[in-house]
């Protein structure tokens, strides 16, 4: 389908476009009957109020890639989270440089890198996805990009953010801590009632990062990847383990050899093992999800969870890991 006739169909307009009435609706249990896919969605790590915001809107009839985009936008307006959106924290010389990507079931997909003065990144990846023949738009362009598409511009440096900064600069130390903040990207996979799959991925990246610095999350393969006729994959951690490894995609493709998710997650985790002699001084974790609904969760070190929204219940998992 094309892109416009994509947007036609499912009824997308623009930036915040989809978000459905708060209200959950009751008859989820009726489209089970009429042999409809029980909706589901996950994400990276503990943020319920995102799965929440997806989950109810799946139930209510919203499209994968709808419920996604709204779901990862909640932790991008979220000031609290540090890692994600408008309040993440900065580079080494105090920029606040946000990283995203979507992917939609028809298999288009849209990425911002060093997006500096927005804070709502997922949705200017899904415009670059619909309204231009680009997949990616970064720095300066993808700012220019999003005004010109009447994002509003924001400074997203927050006081918190800054004192913090301020702190850091004391002593400059740069060493990404493991299952702490500066690894709280979050990714997040849908399925519909339609039995579609679409993904995000958004975050600030490593907290105090060189200027400049892009990683896995808006690169599709890497820190998300799908196969609407498989599943598909999120990754979260040290992005450059998971760029090395093209991890998403290297998972969407061992599902569609026929390992379930989960053994998908940890072959994927173990060639990373393999790859990097110090995996041990880092986090990497991955979240997957095929066409039955099955999910398979993996890390490095223990302590990495994901949430999961199913028939009107949010749950978080502690996630298998090899450490
Ligand atoms: N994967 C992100 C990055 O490398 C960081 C994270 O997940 O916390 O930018």
């Amino acid at each position: 389908m094309k892109r416009r006739n994509f947007i036609k169909a499912t009824g997308i307009a623009g930036a915040g476009a989809g978000l459905l009435p708060g209200t959950l609706n009751l008859n989820a249990a009726t489209f089970r009957k009429e042999g409809k896919t029980t909706p589901i969605c996950i994400a990276t790590w503990n943020f319920p109020n995102a799965s929440i915001r997806a989950g109810e809107m799946l139930e209510q009839g919203a499209t994968a890639l709808d419920a996604v985009e709204q779901g990862v936008m909640v932790e991008e307006a979220n000031l609290k989270n540090t890692t994600v959106g408008k309040g993440g924290a900065p580079d080494r010389e105090g920029n606040v440089t946000l990283d995203a990507c979507i992917m939609a079931p028809n298999g288009d997909a849209g990425a911002v890198v060093y997006l500096k003065n927005n804070t709502h990144a997922v949705s200017v990846a899904r415009k670059v996805m619909e309204e231009t023949p680009h997949v990616m738009l970064a720095g300066e362009g993808a700012d220019q990009f999003a005004r010109q598409h009447g994002f509003e511009q924001e400074n997203l440096l927050t006081p918190e953010s800054a004192k913090a900064y301020k702190e850091w600069l004391k002593n400059k130390e740069y060493k990404p801590l493991i299952n702490i903040e500066n690894h709280d990207t979050i990714g997040m996979l849908c399925l519909d009632e339609k039995g579609d799959i679409a993904g995000a991925c958004t975050t600030s990246g490593l907290s105090y990062k060189m200027n400049g610095r892009v990683g896995d999350s808006p690169i599709i393969g890497a820190g998300l990847f799908l196969d609407n006729e498989i599943g598909g994959a999120v990754g979260t951690g040290m992005g450059e383990a998971i760029m090395k490894s093209v991890g998403s995609f290297l998972i969407v493709e061992l599902m569609r050899q026929g390992k379930s998710p989960q053994e998908a997650c940890e072959i994927t985790v173990n060639r990373i093992v393999k790859q990097n002699p110090n995996y041990k001084d880092f986090q990497v974790a991955f979240l997957a999800l095929d066409k039955n609904g099955e999910i398979g969760s993996y890390c490095l070190h223990k302590g990495y969870s994901y949430v999961k929204y199913k028939d009107n219940k949010n749950t978080n998992i502690p996630s298998q890991y090899y450490l």
